[in-house]
C-alpha cells in the first residue's frame, strides 16, 4: 500500500508523491498531479473542454496561495469567473474572454482571506468521474460549493466581475 497524503489546501487524498507543483497555487505534488490528469482529460476531448473555465476556476480558487501581486490576480479573476457563470448567466464557453477582458482593465484588486472551509469537493471528485456528462456534472457542482465558500466577499466579488461585463 502506497501512503496517502491530504492536499493541505483542497484537503484531496492521494498517494505520497514527488513531483513538481504550482509556483503560487500552492498544493501537495499528489493534487497537482490530479489536476494535470483531469487537464489532459478536458483538452483531449471537446466534451470535457466544455468544462474546463470551471475546472480552472475552482482548482485555483481552492488554492490560492500567500498573498503576492500574482495570486491576488489569479483569485480575484478566478472568483468572478465563477460569478459570472453562477450569478451573471454567463456560459462556460464565454469565461475565458471574460478573464482576458477583466485582466485587461488592470482593477485594484484585494487580498480576499481564504474560507475556513473549501468546500465538499476537491479534484479528486472530478478525476474520478468516468463519462462526460459525469465529468461535466461534477465540475459544475465542484465549482458553485467551493464558489458558495467565499460568500463573505459577494459584494466585492460581484463588483470585480462587473468591471469587464
Ligand atoms: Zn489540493
Amino acid at each position: 500500500m502506497e501512503a496517502l497524503t491530504k492536499c493541505f489546501s483542497c484537503g484531496a487524498e492521494t498517494e505520497k508523491v514527488n513531483g513538481p507543483t504550482h509556483k503560487y497555487l500552492l498544493s501537495t505534488p499528489g493534487c497537482w498531479a490530479r489536476y494535470g490528469e483531469v487537464l489532459a482529460r478536458e483538452y483531449s476531448d471537446f466534451r470535457y473542454m466544455a468544462v474546463h473555465d470551471l475546472t480552472v476556476d475552482a482548482y485555483s480558487i481552492q488554492h490560492p496561495g500567500q498573498p503576492n501581486p500574482q495570486t491576488i490576480n489569479s483569485l480575484n479573476i478566478h472568483l468572478a469567473s465563477l460569478y459570472a457563470f453562477f450569478e451573471l448567466g454567463l456560459r462556460s464557453s464565454e469565461l475565458s474572454e471574460f478573464k482576458q477582458k477583466l485582466a485587461k482593465q488592470k482593477p485594484r484588486f484585494r487580498w480576499m482571506e481564504t474560507p475556513l472551509k473549501v468546500g465538499q469537493y476537491n479534484i479528486n471528485d472530478v478525476w474520478g468521474t468516468d463519462t462526460p456528462e459525469a465529468h461535466q456534472e461534477m465540475v459544475k457542482r465542484w465549482a458553485e460549493d467551493a464558489f458558495r465558500q467565499w460568500h463573505a466577499y459577494s459584494a466585492n466579488i460581484a463588483a470585480i466581475a462587473k468591471i469587464a461585463c
